[in-house]
């Protein structure tokens, strides 16, 4: 078996490869899917709707579109907004590029706004500041979407008074943020935005492959999102323009795609949600470990607003260089060396080449830019054992002592 692989302790050192997030799939899982698999529908079928309806609930949202990824549904959710060509979309710099490519897609122009140092989502002081410049530059956003980091909530309801204020939509970005919670609500619940998306890739809190969701209370945004998902067609006689020629007939009324999601991929995610919060549960557990058994080392460690339960789809670390006889980049790789499959949550956007193609230039978003220079994803997920646990830190304090 050992000479099947090209280096010599190939097998046992993967073997011992901790990442940093996972999937957690169960028979029941694989079950769900066979069944799809062996039934009359194997897209935008029964499942889709059962498990539309079971987020939907969850959350405590009216209405819930699942769709191919969640840059889909933030694209959908940015034209259901209304944001088009000569509009603005202001995110985070610290996020993954989907949150911004979205506004780019729909024709708009795209800005930031820098993060709080103790949150590391969306400073809504800075928000605040940049509204205010941008009411007398003639330059506010259509639309603001804050993203949820590693899972905790942004502060939503200042955002939501700014916005009756100024007169954006929000967005969340929540991606990593299903089954948290935020002044005591599901994360996804629209109580203070227009619109939520999550994301159901595998390294997320749960999983259809590939997959994402829009959630709405807004009954003509869920109308628009369900026919952008499918080529802006619509089979409803009453929203056709004319007469209906016969049971056949169906319009396209605008510029839709094909994000659908299949029922196979929605039967997994419907019974991946059943352990939801048996999931976000273990996160917490871990968590808080990582929390007691990091205190004395030279890191700064999640701070965690008080109106905020996160789902902690990330666990990140700031090193406290001054402290440290290392830089950043060489504990990052000690780590790895290790087989610690930490990471990097995020290369600030705006600092991206194709974004600094249309202007933008390091320095522009300090905070989210000393973030960078600090930060370390460390692994957390669902299936992580106390003693994987244990061999993280302990690498980690060898690394930095
Ligand atoms: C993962 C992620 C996305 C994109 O999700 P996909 O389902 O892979 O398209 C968007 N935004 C954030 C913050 C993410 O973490």
């Amino acid at each position: 078996m050992a000479n099947k692989f090209p280096a010599a302790g190939y097998a046992e050192a993967m073997s011992h490869y901790i990442p940093y997030g996972r999937q957690d799939i169960t028979q029941e899982d694989i079950d769900a899917v066979v069944e799809v698999l062996r039934s009359d529908w194997i897209t935008q079928g029964p499942a889709i709707e059962q498990f539309e309806q079971a987020v939907a609930n969850y959350c405590g949202a009216k209405y819930a579109v699942a769709v191919s990824s969640a840059t889909a549904a933030l694209h959908i959710a940015c034209l259901a907004a209304g944001l088009g060509q000569g509009d603005i979309l202001w995110t985070s710099p610290n996020t993954f590029v989907a949150s911004a490519n979205c506004g780019l897609y729909c024709g708009a122009k795209v800005n930031f706004v820098d993060i709080d140092p103790h949150t590391y989502n969306l400073s809504v002081d800075e928000l605040e500041r940049k509204l205010a410049w941008a009411q007398k530059q003639g330059c506010l956003p259509k639309v603001v979407v804050p993203v949820h980091l590693a899972g905790q909530s942004c502060e939503m309801e200042r955002i939501a008074a700014l916005s009756q204020h100024y007169g954006f939509r929000i967005i969340e970005d929540a991606s990593h943020a299903i089954g948290g919670r935020y002044q005591g609500q599901s994360i996804g619940s629209c109580q203070f935005s227009d619109l939520a998306v999550f994301s159901f890739h595998p390294v997320k809190i749960i999983t259809t492959g590939e997959g994402g969701m829009v959630l709405t209370n807004q009954e003509h945004l869920y109308e628009k999102l369900v026919r952008l998902r499918s080529h802006g067609i619509t089979r409803n006689t009453d929203l056709m323009q004319g007469e209906s020629h016969g049971s056949w007939y169906y319009q396209q009324l605008e510029l839709g795609f094909n994000y659908r999601m299949t029922d196979i991929q929605a039967a997994l995610g419907a019974s991946q949600l059943q352990r939801l919060d048996e999931f976000v549960e273990r996160r917490w557990f871990l968590a808080n470990r990582y929390n007691q058994l990091l205190q004395d080392l030279p890191l700064i460690l999640p701070w965690q607003h008080p109106d905020t339960k996160s789902s902690w789809h990330l666990y990140v670390i700031l090193l406290k260089l001054d402290k440290i006889s290392k830089t950043h980049r060489q504990v990052f790789e000690e780590l790895r060396k290790a087989e610690i499959g930490v990471n990097l949550h995020y290369v600030p956007v705006h600092s991206q080449p194709y974004y600094q193609q249309l202007g933008f230039s390091w320095g522009d978003f300090s905070q989210a830019e000393t973030y960078y220079q600090e930060a370390i994803s460390l692994p957390i997920y669902y299936g992580l054992t106390q003693e994987d646990q244990d061999r993280v830190v302990m690498t980690l304090q060898e690394i930095l002592l």
